[in-house]
């Protein structure tokens, strides 16, 4: 994205974080920064829900990248949640703002639009049968030992570690790929 576009980006999300009543300080605050909705997502098969998984060319290499070699361990690693687009986020936090929830309490389990490294389309929630869903419980799974020991020979880190600087809670299931 050349500056014109980035700073057009960066208007729209100031925009939509002000509609959503998320304070301006958030990314400070936070210490986030602001992610780019890729343009050059590409189909990378189906989610665990069967709907169909998006991730740019890079992060699709990484993940067959990935997910063969732990399959070579016998680790069985499925995608929750791939590329996300900047109004799917927003409807992710206006429906949890619908239930009553304070945004607050929102953003420490869900990035703000704009803020999401899943709009670079090189990030992953990750699974493995048997195991709950986006829940914390995922680090004992043998999946996510093999993660904590395996993916960052593979280009990968785990953004949200426990105590992270962001205000986010752990998440073992969230992988982001560096190069
Ligand atoms: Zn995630």
């Amino acid at each position: 994205m050349d500056v014109l576009g980035l700073e057009t980006y960066a208007i729209e999300i100031r925009l939509i974080l002000r509609e959503l009543g998320i304070p301006e300080s958030y990314a400070t605050d936070r210490r986030l920064e602001l992610q780019v909705e890729t343009n050059r997502s590409v189909s990378a098969g189906r989610d665990i829900y069967d709907r169909e998984l998006r991730l740019t060319p890079e992060g699709l290499e990484a993940w067959n990248n990935l997910r063969s070699n732990a399959l070579k361990d016998g680790i069985v690693l499925q995608v929750i949640s791939g590329f996300r687009r900047v109004s799917y986020q927003r409807g992710i936090i206006e429906r949890k703002l619908a239930t009553g929830l304070h945004i607050q309490e929102i953003l420490k389990s869900s990035a703000a639009p704009g803020f999401s490294e899943h709009h670079t389309g090189r990030a992953l929630d990750l699974t493995t049968p048997g195991a709950t869903v986006l829940h914390s419980d995922f680090e004992h799974t043998a999946a996510f030992v093999w993660l904590a020991r395996n993916a960052a020979f593979l280009g990968f880190r785990m953004s949200f570690p426990r105590g992270n600087p962001h205000g986010i809670i752990y998440e073992p299931w969230h992988w982001y790929f560096q190069g």
